[in-house]
């Protein structure tokens, strides 16, 4: 496993706001706060900053500490992080898996966060997981026995697994950046990207090798 660099705290709490707060992710050199909306009323809430490895400083932290240091944030964060409750606090350090060249040893299986486990940057861990279960299932049902449906999953779900892992972990990369000359030359790259790259870039999270296979 490999350390982001970051810890998380994220919970889930009720809207009292009148309108429901866009979703939205705000990136700066104090960290990363992200901000959904919810069906019934509830809104999650994630908050990321640059910390050492089981830093005892920040597992002590209660929700005071996150306002005091998001209380410069844009709105609706200060009020959303005021809202929260210290019981409703989940806390992890974010790790990742190294990339494996192999999920398939003889009679096992390696799928889900146990294969590919990545940091949470690109919301696609679970997602990941879930596309293993469909194309296991497809080949399962081609092959009819574990001997070849093994192997040809790994095939299938190695490549597009790495990729992103590797990309949600830079993304993390240069979502935590702290230094100002750096954030600065972030923000004119992103800004200057063409609207057309970015939608490339979805596009091939989206384009699923799915078969088809009716199960
Ligand atoms: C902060 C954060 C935000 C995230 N955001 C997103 C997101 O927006 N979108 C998304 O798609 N994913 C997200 N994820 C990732 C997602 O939670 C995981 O990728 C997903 O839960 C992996 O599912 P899994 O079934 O492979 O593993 P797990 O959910 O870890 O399930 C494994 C299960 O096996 C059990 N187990 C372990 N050992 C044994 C044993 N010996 N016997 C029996 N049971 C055992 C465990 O208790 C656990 O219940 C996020 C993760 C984090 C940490």
């Amino acid at each position: 496993m490999r350390y982001s660099g970051y810890t998380c705290w994220r919970a889930v709490i009720a809207n009292v706001g009148d309108e429901p707060p866009g979703a939205t992710e705000t990136w700066g050199a104090a960290g990363r706060v992200g901000v959904i909306p919810l069906t019934q009323q509830r809104i999650y809430w994630f908050a990321c900053i640059n910390a050492p490895a089981n830093d005892e400083e920040f597992k002590r932290f209660k929700v005071k500490d996150l306002y005091e240091h998001f209380r410069h944030y844009h709105a609706p964060i200060p009020g959303i992080l005021r809202q929260t409750k210290d019981s409703a606090l989940l806390q992890n350090d974010i790790y990742d898996l190294k990339p494996l060249k192999k999920f398939a040893y003889g009679n096992v299986l390696l799928l889900g966060d146990a294969a590919h486990a990545t940091t949470p940057n690109m919301g696609q861990g679970a997602c990941q997981a879930i596309e293993d279960a469909v194309v296991l299932a497809e080949e399962l049902k081609r092959h009819g026995s574990y001997h070849q449906a093994f192997p040809a999953f790994e095939q299938r779900r190695l490549r597009r697994t790495r990729d992103i892992v590797r990309q949600s972990r830079a993304i993390g990369q240069a979502a935590q950046l702290e230094n100002s000359l750096l954030i600065a030359a972030r923000d004119l790259l992103l800004r200057a990207m063409p609207a057309a790259l970015r939608s490339k870039q979805f596009e091939k999270l989206y384009t699923v090798d799915f078969k088809g296979a009716a199960f």
